[in-house]
């Protein structure tokens, strides 16, 4: 008798130590989850605003303390409420991933994307000269003016506008102080016509693309 009822305490044991294995595991599946809920955007998969925030900060952070250049890109969709207005938000939400694809295509691994808003992206670009942020934005601006959305048997293009700014060894510029100087040159391509970008550096905003402010650019940047 001794005997069997070790032998069911034992069985009872093993059934009780498996399932609790089995719960561990779904909590740990269930706080994943959770965890990239909380710090994704559900339509594009991208970064959404706060984690952004959290991961601008540690790279400002990582840029000052190793001396390393490091960009921000503020990207607006041109005239998105008339696209909404026109095909219905379910074409504008198809433009959104498709943005989203896009943006994935045109940057690096290491380059952190986001969806920062209703229809706004931003990209932090971590040790990247400011010359190379310039040639990917221009690069990137002009692939989404040639994207075409095919949804529901209609198509439809649109552009975007660009805000960029950086942080090199000559400022020391806070997140915050990035933030509202991409958001101010975002601001000023929009106010100069849109489907164009605008570099803010050192009080000055020069848009990308003219030849005459790239002139300017590589003497600034002692070229
Ligand atoms: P602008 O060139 O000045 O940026 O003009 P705009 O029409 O794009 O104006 P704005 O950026 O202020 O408007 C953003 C619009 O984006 C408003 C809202 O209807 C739309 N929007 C925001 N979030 C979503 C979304 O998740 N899906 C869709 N389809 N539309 C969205
Ligand atoms: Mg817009």
């Amino acid at each position: 008798d001794y005997l069997r009822m070790i032998e069911a305490a034992r069985e009872e044991l093993i059934n009780l130590s498996t399932n609790f294995t089995q719960q561990l595991i779904e909590q740990k599946t269930l706080i994943e989850s959770l965890s990239s809920q909380a710090s994704q955007d559900s339509l594009t998969n991208l970064y959404n605003y706060h984690k952004f925030q959290e991961l601008l900060d540690k790279e400002v952070y990582r840029a000052k303390r190793y001396k390393h250049d490091l960009g921000l890109i503020f990207g607006d969709i041109d005239n998105f409420k008339e696209i909404n207005d026109k095909y219905g938000h379910l074409a504008g939400d198809a433009a959104l991933k498709s943005i989203a694809k896009c943006l994935k295509d045109n940057f690096r691994d290491s380059d952190i994307i986001a969806r920062y808003g209703g229809d706004e992206f931003a990209i932090i670009l971590p040790e990247t000269s400011i010359n190379d942020v310039y040639i990917v934005v221009e690069r990137l601006r002009k692939n989404v003016d040639s994207l075409i959305i095919d949804y529901d048997g209609e198509k439809f293009s649109f552009s975007m506008s660009f805000g960029i700014t950086t942080l090199g060894s000559t400022n020391n510029l806070t997140a915050a102080e990035l933030l509202k100087r991409a958001d101010n040159a975002l601001y000023k391509a929009k106010n100069a016509g849109r489907n164009r970008s605008y570099l803010f550096k050192e009080n000055d905003l020069w848009e990308a693309g003219n030849t005459f402010n790239y002139v300017l650019r590589l003497i600034n940047i002692g070229i």
